[in-house]
């Protein structure tokens, strides 16, 4: 078991590309951590540069302490599941999971109990003899994890692990996934472009842009409290509001003006009178047809969408639009008046120019 230790690391490739531009970044030893970030941001870089596969152009990549920047990959004590599986479709199951090491030179009898231990903690047991084009895609998934577990690595890097399942069986490789590598309490780092499936796994998400950390906390802490208007874009099923507001003068207790009226706010050191970026979650709002005490907006039902158990309602609010989860069974009718209101510490103030969170 081993923490990996980032620092000031950047890797350029040859045409000037600065994929991966000054990070740093601890992993703790056992933690399942997730790299999030839209497509080009550099998530796949970093984990191949973790790896070996790319080479570091700045700073240093640490595994268990030790030092492994220019450290071929296969001492880096790291096993790596690629998003398209790369199995052999030449060898069975289990001369595709004992491959690393038969590399290794391990003896025929250890390879043929490790791969009895792995192929029943990954539930491919009676599959053992079979080649993987006589696998579904989760099966096939399931055996490029159980290679990269028997070899024996100190973390695990995980490059769009469930991308290529369709979405029920995602579904259920997400659980096995999460379990796994709880009972295997692994080091592992996976790369994903998908918000809900990080906010799903991981211990720890670190949210990515233009090759740079935007954010890095919980799932809880990322999508209650984005540090910027990127990652509050970025993160939740349904996007986050963001819409002009103003920090309302002390006299009038916490509060923001936004659209037609205002909404509570805990507005810490923003001075009164400034012009922010008001951030809140849809899930957060809550809309009544009567008067509510302090602060909120008044507006009319544009149009509900259907999200399964709940609904997103769209609510005018003086010519501005604003999203509203409510339960299904409460959806209101197109038309209907509305005040809307929002706990006071589920509304975030963003600079207006640089996106980042103030309060
Ligand atoms: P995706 O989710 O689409 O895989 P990503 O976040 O993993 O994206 P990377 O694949 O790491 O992003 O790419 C980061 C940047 O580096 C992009 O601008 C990409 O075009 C560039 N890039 C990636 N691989 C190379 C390469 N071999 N040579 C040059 N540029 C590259």
């Amino acid at each position: 078991m081993a923490g990996i230790d980032i620092e000031g690391l950047a890797t350029v490739y040859p045409n000037g590309v600065r994929a991966v531009d000054g990070l740093d970044l601890h992993v703790a030893d056992g933690e399942f951590f997730a790299l999030l970030g839209p497509s080009g941001c550099g998530k796949t870089t970093l984990l191949r540069t973790i790896a070996g596969l790319e080479n570091a152009s700045e700073g240093t990549v640490r595994i268990d302490v030790a030092d492994v920047t220019r450290m071929e990959p296969g001492k880096r004590g790291v096993a790596m599941v690629f998003q398209d599986y790369a199995l052999f479709p030449h060898m069975t199951v289990s001369e595709n999971i004992t491959y690393p090491l038969k590399v290794r030179r391990v003896a025929a009898a250890t390879r043929t109990a490790t791969a009895g231990r792995t192929s029943s903690e990954l539930s491919l047991q009676g599959l053992l003899e079979r080649r993987p084009g006589q696998l579904s895609g989760g099966q096939q998934q399931r055996v490029a994890l159980a290679r990269a577990i028997a070899s024996e690595g100190k973390v695990l890097l995980l490059d769009e692990p469930l991308s290529n399942l369709d979405a029920r069986l995602r579904l259920e490789a997400r659980t096995f996934l999460k379990k796994l590598q709880r009972d295997l309490g692994i080091t592992t780092v996976f790369v994903t472009h998908d918000q809900a499936e990080a906010l799903a796994l991981a211990d720890r998400i670190a949210v990515m842009q233009n090759g740079r950390l935007r954010q890095l906390g919980s799932p809880r802490e990322v999508f209650a409290r984005p540090a910027n208007t990127f990652v509050a874009n970025f993160i939740g099923s349904t996007p986050m509001n963001l819409l002009d507001g103003a920090v309302a003068a002390v006299s009038d207790g916490g509060s923001v003006s936004v659209a037609n009226g205002s909404l509570p706010a805990a507005t810490g050191s923003v001075p009164a009178g400034a012009e922010v970026t008001v951030g809140v979650r849809p899930e957060y709002l809550t809309l009544s047809d009567g008067d509510v005490n302090g602060p909120s907006l008044r507006g009319e039902v544009v149009v509900a969408e259907n999200l399964g158990t709940s609904s997103l309602v769209s609510v005018d609010c003086g010519g501005t639009l604003i999203g509203v989860t409510v339960p299904e069974e409460s959806e209101p009718a197109p038309g209907t008046s509305v005040v809307l209101t929002a706990p006071e510490q589920r509304v975030l103030l963003y600079d207006r120019e640089s996106g980042e969170l103030l309060a």
